[in-house]
């Protein structure tokens, strides 16, 4: 079934082709993007994801297309069009359709796509079960921060990981781990909660956030620091965030068991006060 589609200023479906094949979005990945959870049409961390977009388009250089209430309004929309409850919408913004150069011209106006979509998020068994990462070599550009839709080095990671019967690949460059092929990654030692500083490395997650000021408010060290790739041979827990999985044990790295391939007690407590945060938002 055809999805509500939010294109240019007007709602149409999935059915309708509505992008030009000059657009720069398709032929130069020259676009930032967003992904927000929706829970009984009600969006979560709205505003948060909002302000990374923003952020994301004022580094490369696109004009925003709308102001925080236009942006609202028509994600209220698409929800109430939508015909399902719970979803996610995907959100995009490129620097808009011009013949194909390197050199765009000055003052493109930006083409904005915004549509919703079911999506199954993961039942309490499979947030209990966890899942089997791999790690691999970062090959992304430099500006990790930017939520761009440059996602090659990403989509190969994961496939590799996929066809490793795991789920996630997890990002390692100068002997650092950086976070997932679309995910944060997190490691737990003597009850600590182990994270990525925010900087060009890494995406900053809205989970991530949440995650943090969750941990915080429950008295739950956090050291914001690089994690060396040896570190993750002595982890008492590991797990990811993000806006599809919440928060998600990682039972196994590269094929060996973490914490007895059991979801660990931080990882539990948070992924509680994630669930309970997301059902008051
Ligand atoms: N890191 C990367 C590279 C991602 O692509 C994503 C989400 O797609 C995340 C982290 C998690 O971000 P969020 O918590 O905002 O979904």
């Amino acid at each position: 079934m055809a999805d509500v589609l939010y294109f240019n200023g007007r709602f149409t479906t999935t059915d309708e082709r509505v992008l030009g094949v000059e657009d720069r979005g398709f032929q130069f990945g020259d676009a930032v993007y967003e992904v927000f959870k929706f829970l009984s049409r009600r969006p979560i961390f709205l505003p948060e994801h909002y302000r990374r977009m923003e952020r994301g388009l004022r580094e490369i250089e696109i004009p925003s297309p709308w102001s925080e209430t236009e942006f609202a309004a028509v994600t209220r929309e698409l929800l109430d069009r939508s015909a399902f409850a719970d979803g996610i919408v995907y959100v995009q913004v490129s620097r808009g359709e011009a013949q194909r150069l390197h050199f765009y011209p000055e003052g493109m106006k930006p083409t904005v796509v915004a549509y919703s979509r079911r999506f199954n998020f993961p039942d309490a068994a499979a947030k209990e079960r966890g899942i089997a990462v791999i790690t691999t070599d970062d090959l992304r550009w430099k500006q990790c921060h930017v939520k761009s839709t440059n996602l090659l080095a990403n989509a190969l990671a994961k496939k590799k990981a996929q066809r490793a019967g795991a789920v996630e690949a997890i990002f390692i460059s100068e002997g650092i781990v950086r976070e997932g092929g679309s995910s944060s990654f997190f490691a737990v030692r003597d009850g600590r909660v182990i994270t990525h500083p925010l900087d060009e490395h890494i995406l900053p997650g809205v989970v991530r956030d949440q995650v943090i000021g969750l941990a915080l408010a429950a008295k739950i060290r956090v050291d914001e620091r690089p994690l060396r790739e040896d570190e993750l041979f002595d982890l008492d827990e590991a797990f990811i965030t993000s806006t599809t999985m919440g928060v998600m044990p990682v039972t196994e790295i590269d094929g060996r068991i973490i914490a007895n391939s059991r979801r660990g007690e931080v990882t539990t407590t948070l992924q509680r006060l994630l669930d309970e945060l997301e059902s008051r938002a």
